[in-house]
């Protein structure tokens, strides 16, 4: 970005993730000088990690439809989306040689599958036009001027003044590849409202009975329906030592949650038949033969061997005789949890810096030529790709809304000319 005297403008984007480096690119491409800090060794690294199950980069639903995945964050999020939208990111992905395609979920993945391949060319791309990546630079706080920070480098704390900066410190789960959430106190002492960072996407917990457990940890069990608040969800979900874990729980891991934090507790109600009308599965629970157990009855009725189990496990020690009571008992199975699992274990968290803290360009409004993009934001979505667009469409937003406060301001005399 040129001005009337040509002063090349600065950035400091802190986050080496898809919103920083996202960031990086569109001030980069608008003449910045741009530099992006990351406390680690690398960049991109909890990107790599959600490539290693199949990197769902967005979601092919209308722009309408996907917006709804935001819940209450959507008034907030939705000019960022539809200015960048899954379309735009495609035809991004398709630029730096990963084209798309739309899986039978209606998931959107890069060709290889991984993020490998994407983010090493994007480095490229990146360091080609100028940006600086430099990494085991820690944002340590803010300075007293309004875009100056403080980082701790191998070399020593340093203090670093640009025109505009932009924070994009992620969430707070898998800590170990970067996202440790250590920024909240520090962006707190600004004075910005930050709500906690809790577990979302992830597994709850289940006190399993140990003899149980032993012999079904890590079973999936398939095709299920779980409701929740009169939600439906369908998919497979495995036993884990801790609880349960898969794409339904991670569904209603947010719903859960809130329960949780709200009665002590929450009950979802497991379908194990949902193919199948109560009535029916009641006629076929009563051609068991005299003697079957309860196991074998349920195994002829159609469940497999594990869902069975899980009947025996969650139903209590006296399951009912009477067909119709059984049948109600696999439709509406209670499974009863109390905790989350942790937030380093967990996809994505919620929480983070207001909505309300930052203002339609994402800059703080306690802190003019701040700007804040990606998972650091108070926004949670479920898994399918959202998560990445939104990471992605507010990093553009936060970009272009400093470059438009950039052109706003007047130049100082003593820099002009200065490239
Ligand atoms: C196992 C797993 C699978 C996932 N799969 C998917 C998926 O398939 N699809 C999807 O949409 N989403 C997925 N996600 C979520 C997605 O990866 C995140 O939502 C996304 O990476 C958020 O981007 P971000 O740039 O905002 O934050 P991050 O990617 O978390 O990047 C933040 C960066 O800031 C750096 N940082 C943090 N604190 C400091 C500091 N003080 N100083 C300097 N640097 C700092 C970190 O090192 C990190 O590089 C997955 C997540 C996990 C854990």
């Amino acid at each position: 970005m040129s001005t009337t005297s040509d002063r090349r403008w600065t950035a400091t984007v802190i986050g080496g993730g898809p919103a920083g480096l996202m960031a990086a690119e569109v001030l980069a491409g608008a003449g910045c000088s741009v530099t992006v800090h990351d406390h680690m060794a690398s960049m991109g690294r909890k990107l790599l990690l959600a490539g290693r199950g199949g990197l769902n980069i967005t979601h092919s639903e209308p722009t309408e439809e996907l917006l709804e995945r935001y819940g209450p964050a959507r008034t907030r999020l939705e000019s960022a989306i539809r200015r960048w939208p899954a379309a735009a990111l495609r035809a991004w992905c398709a630029d730096l040689g990963e084209p798309t395609f739309v899986g039978s979920s209606g998931r959107v993945f890069p060709q290889s599958f991984r993020a490998t391949p994407l983010l090493r060319a994007w480095l490229a791309r990146l360091s080609a036009t100028g940006v600086r990546l430099e990494t085991r630079h820690r944002f340590v706080g803010f300075a007293s001027a309004p875009t100056a920070v403080l980082l701790d480098t191998p070399g020593g704390r340093y203090e670093i003044e640009t025109d505009v900066v932009v924070l994009a410190l992620g969430g707070a789960s898998w800590p170990r590849v970067g996202s440790d959430g250590a920024w909240v106190p520090l962006i707190r002492e600004a004075e910005v409202r930050v709500s906690a960072l809790r577990p979302a996407n992830c597994g709850l917990c289940v006190a399993w009975r140990p003899d149980w457990l032993e012999r079904h940890e890590g079973a999936p069990i398939k095709n299920v329906r779980l409701t929740l608040d009169g939600v439906d969800v369908r998919g497979d979900m495995v036993i884990t030592r801790a609880g349960v874990e898969g794409g339904p729980i991670y569904a209603l891991a947010a719903a859960a949650r809130d329960t949780i934090e709200r009665d002590g507790s929450c009950t979802i109600t497991v379908d194990l038949s949902p193919d199948l009308a109560e009535v029916q599965l009641a006629e076929r629970i009563a051609r068991a033969r005299p003697g079957d157990s309860t196991t074998t009855v349920l195994r002829r009725a159609g469940l497999a061997a594990e869902a069975a189990s899980l009947v025996r496990e969650l139903g209590g020690r006296q399951l009912p005789a009477a067909p119709a009571d059984l049948a109600l008992l696999v439709k509406r199975l209670p499974l009863v949890t109390s905790a989350t699992m942790p937030i380093d274990r967990a996809i994505s968290s919620a929480g983070g810096v207001g909505l309300d803290e930052v203002d339609e360009r994402f800059m703080l409004r306690r802190k003019p030529g701040v700007f804040v993009a990606g998972e650091m934001l108070d926004w949670e979505a479920p898994t399918g790709g959202y998560l990445l667009q939104a990471s992605f469409s507010t990093a553009v937003a936060a970009a272009e809304g400093a470059l438009a406060w950039l052109a706003e301001r007047p130049v100082e005399p003593d820099l002009a000319g200065e490239t």
